[in-house]
Parts: structure tokens; sequence; C-alpha cells
């Protein structure tokens, strides 16, 4: 998706070479055209799926997951990382390592919102490690949830986060692979080096 791409390469801070910082137009401020179009884009790859859901993950996940929720006509529905006090009923809940925190969390969803009647398609903003999708997915499983399909803002294509998805047997979209961050420099995969 060459908005994204675009943006990826003009706004993005790369911090080191393994994680990348998209303040500017995702992770505090938010670029709203921009996950306008994602919506779009999601919406055509998975629109014959039957998706009923999007899930994901607070906090990160949600702007651009609310965008594609509202494409499909369908609840945006987004893991918590605390259980809240409020939350009294049943849950799914799974733990979910942080590839930038390096913290383990215990990460929720309400059995009020996710059943075997459900289709869902899970949106993250970066796909690392794969822990936050998988971590998704056996939320999904836990419900008896049907997974369509996993949909990725920025891949970073030199860690091992796709393998371990399509190892799982998930199919894997992003709209922006990231080869290398290395020499303080984002490289595309596809890009001349
Ligand atoms: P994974 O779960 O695939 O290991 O890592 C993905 C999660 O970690 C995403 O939810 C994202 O919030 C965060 N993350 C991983 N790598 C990066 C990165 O390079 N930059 C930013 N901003 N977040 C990242």
């Amino acid at each position: 998706m060459d908005a994204l791409k675009r943006k990826v390469i003009e706004d993005g801070v790369v911090i080191d070479e393994a994680i990348l910082k998209v303040d500017g137009f995702l992770n505090h401020q938010i670029d709203a055209g921009l996950m306008y179009e994602i919506g779009e884009v999601f919406h055509s790859q998975f629109s014959d799926q039957g998706i009923t859901k999007i899930l994901t993950i607070e906090a990160s996940g949600i702007a651009p997951a609310i965008m594609v929720a509202h494409r499909f006509n369908v609840p945006c529905l987004f893991a918590k990382k605390a259980k809240p006090n409020t939350l009294n009923q049943g849950y799914y809940q799974t733990d979910v390592h942080s590839f930038t925190k390096n913290k383990t969390n215990s990460v929720i969803v309400s059995n009020e919102f996710l059943s075997d009647q459900d289709t869902v398609l899970i949106i993250d903003d970066f796909l690392a490690n794969g822990e936050a999708a998988l971590g998704l997915h056996r939320l999904a499983q836990q419900a008896g949830a049907k997974t369509a399909g996993i949909g990725i803002l920025v891949e970073k294509s030199f860690q091992p986060g796709r393998a371990r998805l399509e190892e799982a047997g998930l199919t894997v979209s992003s709209l922006c692979q990231v080869a290398s961050l290395k020499g303080n420099k984002v490289t595309l995969l596809g890009d001349d080096a």
C-alpha cells in the first residue's frame, strides 16, 4: 500500500536495528485519512470471508482496527491488557509477550463479545515475532470462533512473525514489509538496498 509505505519511509524513526517508531501517524498522533484507506484495503482483501468482528489488542491496534470495522460494518473488539474490576462474568485469557516492552501481559476478552458464531479478522499495527497475533488467535480459538486472517500494517520481515503465523495455518496480509532497519535506515522489501 503506497500511502503507508511513503509514511513509513518519510516519518518512521529508526530506534535501533529492531524497532521502528511511527508516533507521527500511528502510535501517538494518528493519520485518520490513512487509517480510513487501510480499512478500504483490508475490506477489499477479506470481504468474502464472512467477517463478523475485527479483533485487535490495546492500545495501538485500535486506531486501524476501528476503521477496518467501520468498513466491514461490524464491531471492533480489543483485547485488554488488564482485567477491569467491572469484568466479573466469564472471559477468555492468554499470555502475550510484548516485543517492545519485553514484558508478558495476560490479555483478556469478555465472553460476552466473542462466540463460536464469529469469524474474526485480526488487525495489528506491527508484526515482529507474532506474539500478539498468535495470542489474539488463541482467544478466538477459546471462543470457538474462526480466524479468517491477520491484517498487519507494518511487517518487519526480518523477524519470524510471518513464518510463525503461517505455520499455525493463518493467512497473513501486510500492507508494508520492512526488510531491514540497519544503518539507521528503513529498507522496504523489494527496494534496492
Ligand atoms: P509481536 O507480537 O509480533 O512480537 O510484536 C508486535 C507488537 O509489538 C505490536 O502490537 C506492536 O505494538 C509492537 N511492536 C513490535 N515491533 C514494533 C516496532 O518496531 N515498533 C513499534 N512501534 N511497535 C512494535
